[in-house]
């Protein structure tokens, strides 16, 4: 039941009363009170009528919309896998060599060597440690 329809059914109700709105306060109060609430009701139709009208706007838009996006955005997912081949054939070598401080043999300095922080100079037998502090650049003229 509508408020509308619940109005029609109040005023129903008063006008089976039979009340004489020109005699009674009250019943002319009441008259006043019920008109308004008929307004009320039309006027919350029409917001009703509104909404359904703009939802049917609303889905037609969202309806374009994916029509766009499907014209726009077609075959978008098979692009997706090119990123993952970035780099091939540039690999960086995950070593690197540094002369032994004692004998200067070329010491490869390799993943285990870094995580252990000693090299073992396979040539002279001596061990040092890596050491990775920077170059104080301050001190030169
Ligand atoms: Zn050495």
């Amino acid at each position: 039941m509508t408020i509308s329809e619940k109005v029609a059914y109040i005023q129903g109700l008063y006008d089976g009363l039979g009340l004489d709105r020109e005699k009674s306060g009250e019943a002319r109060i009441l008259s006043e009170v019920l008109d308004v609430l008929r307004e009320v009701g039309q006027q919350l139709d029409g917001v009703d009528a509104a909404m359904d009208q703009f939802d049917e706007e609303l889905d037609a838009l969202g309806d374009t919309v994916a029509d766009l996006e499907e014209a726009v955005f077609d075959d978008e997912d098979e692009q997706d896998e090119d990123l993952s081949g970035f780099g091939d054939g540039d690999e960086e070598e995950d070593f690197f060599q540094i002369p032994c401080p004692t004998c200067g043999e070329d010491l490869l300095v390799d993943d285990e060597a870094l995580a252990a922080g000693v090299v073992d100079c396979p040539v002279c037998g001596g061990k040092f440690a890596l050491s990775f502090e920077d170059e104080d650049d301050s001190s030169e003229e």
